[in-house]
Parts: structure tokens; C-alpha cells; sequence
């Protein structure tokens, strides 16, 4: 089990230190983590401030890249970011500029904001059917990504369904036609460079798992391998649900998983 989206308390919306959700990991038996913090350059003018990775790495090298509480097993864990795609040229040159001291070993390209809207505000889903809001925030993911040619993984691709107030939230192939769409030139494009996706667990919160006709469709465009996300906040959460996402892979016939180092991903088999 390995967990690759883990926030901290460098991230602007958690105040969790990173030893604490080490030590969950290692209470929950997982073998690895990737602290993705949030690099956000999205919203000209305003954004939380972006992850301090100096300070975080002056932080966790004591450990030498793993952790074991007392009780608890083995957890090695790698040091990374999740920046944010932006539509505003001046945006991607902030984050290439701010990466670029760090030698992170992975990186996740997501988005959250549809223009100037956060979509994870209420009101960006106000007068419009669950098609109208999940579409703008697609055609934002296939219009950034292949300017984002440094990620490792694209990141929430329903980050859109998670705060949505429909009653039923969550994201599918048959919401629209053009959703399909979307959905299908986005995952040709994941495979045409290079790229994954992740299988991120937070999305659905307190609903029942969704996903695997999108993880069906990937896997028909090409898409080889995944990363496992529980895009944790608090300590709680590290890990939730990852058992899930693993049968959705399973079930959709993704034949593998990534961890990375230095940006160079490692594949394994995904189940026996
Ligand atoms: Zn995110
Ligand atoms: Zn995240």
C-alpha cells in the first residue's frame, strides 16, 4: 500500500506536521508516502503561500527517508509537490521558477480553479446542472496539460464533483456526451506524454467510491499505470479508502502502479 498525495502543514490549508502523518502511516501499515504539498500559482494576485520545501526537507532529513513508530511498521517516504494548472501564462512561470531549486522526486498537475473561480466554493456551482459545472473544469485540465509536460501524475481529475451540492455528486462518463469527451482527450493526452493519473480517494468523502467507467476508458486510450491517493489533510485521513481505489484498478485492468524518485517513476504490478 503506498499513499502519493499527503499534505502538511506547509500546505496553506493544513496544520498538520509532517511527523504526524509519518506516524500514521506507520500505524496503518504503509509502505510509502509522497508529501505533496500545495505549490498553487493559479489565481494571479491570489493564492495561499506555496509550500516552504526548503524548510520542509531541513525537516524530515534526519530521517534519511524512513519512519517507524514504536508499534508500528516501516514507512519510507519521498518528498514532493501538487501544484496547481493555471490558463495565465504568468502562473506556469511562477511555479517553473519556484520548483526549480528543489530536487523534488514527484510532482502532481491539478487543477482548482476554473478561471478566476475556486470550484471548491459553493457558489461556482450556483445556476448551473452538474454537466455545466463538471465541463468547464475538464476543458481547464485539457487546456493546461500539455504545457505541463514536468508532472509525474495528473491529480484529481473529479475535484470538481468533491464540494459539488448535486444529490448525486459524482463524477461519470454518461453525465454528458461531451463530458465522454473530455474525459477521452484528456487520458489520450495523459498517455501521449508520458504521464499517469492518480486514483484520488477524497473526492468522494462520505459517498460510495466512484470511477471505474473513467479508470475502463484510461485503460482503453493507453493508460498503463496509476498512482494512489488519499489526499490527506489530517492524520486521519492518510491512507483512507486506498484499499478501494486498488479494486477499481484491478477491476478496470490497469496493470500497474508508480512510485518515484527523482521524478523517475518505478512500476509494479497491481495485485498478483
Ligand atoms: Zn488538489
Ligand atoms: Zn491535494
Amino acid at each position: 500500500m503506498i499513499d502519493y498525495h499527503v499534505h502538511t502543514m506547509f500546505s496553506g490549508d493544513a496544520s498538520v506536521p509532517p511527523e504526524d502523518q509519518l506516524a500514521a502511516a506507520s500505524e496503518k501499515g504503509i509502505e510509502e508516502i509522497c508529501f505533496t504539498d500545495h505549490v498553487d500559482f493559479d489565481n494571479p494576485g491570489q493564492n495561499f503561500a506555496p509550500a516552504d520545501l526548503s524548510l520542509r526537507h531541513e525537516l524530515l532529513e534526519k530521517y534519511g527517508g524512513q519512519y517507524r513508530k514504536i508499534g508500528g511498521s516501516t514507512v519510507r517516504f519521498k518528498e514532493g509537490a501538487e501544484i496547481s494548472f493555471a490558463v495565465f501564462p504568468e502562473c506556469l512561470e511562477k511555479t517553473l521558477a519556484y520548483l526549480a531549486p528543489h530536487e523534488l522526486d514527484f510532482i502532481i498537475g491539478s487543477v482548482h480553479s476554473v478561471g478566476f473561480q475556486d470550484v471548491y466554493y459553493p457558489v461556482y456551482h450556483e445556476g448551473k446542472t452538474k454537466a455545466e459545472s463538471y465541463l468547464p473544469y475538464l476543458d481547464t485540465i485539457l487546456q493546461c496539460l500539455p504545457d505541463y509536460g514536468f508532472i509525474s501524475v495528473l491529480g484529481h481529475y473529479d475535484f470538481v464533483a468533491k464540494y459539488a451540492p448535486y444529490e448525486d455528486r459524482s463524477m461519470r462518463l454518461d453525465i454528458s456526451p461531451e463530458i465522454r469527451d473530455r474525459f477521452e482527450a484528456i487520458f489520450k493526452t495523459v498517455v501521449r506524454m508520458g504521464k499517469g493519473i492518480e486514483i484520488n480517494t477524497a473526492a468522494w468523502r462520505d459517498a460510495p467510491h466512484w470511477g471505474l467507467d473513467l479508470l475502463k476508458l484510461y485503460r482503453v486510450c493507453g493508460g498503463e499505470f496509476v498512482t494512489f491517493a488519499s489526499d490527506a489533510h489530517r492524520s486521519s485521513a492518510v491512507g483512507n479508502r486506498l484499499d478501494e481505489a486498488v479494486e477499481l484498478a484491478l477491476a478496470a485492468g490497469i496493470p500497474y502502479y508508480a512510485t518515484f524518485e527523482k521524478m523517475k517513476p518505478t512500476f509494479f504490478k497491481i495485485g498478483k
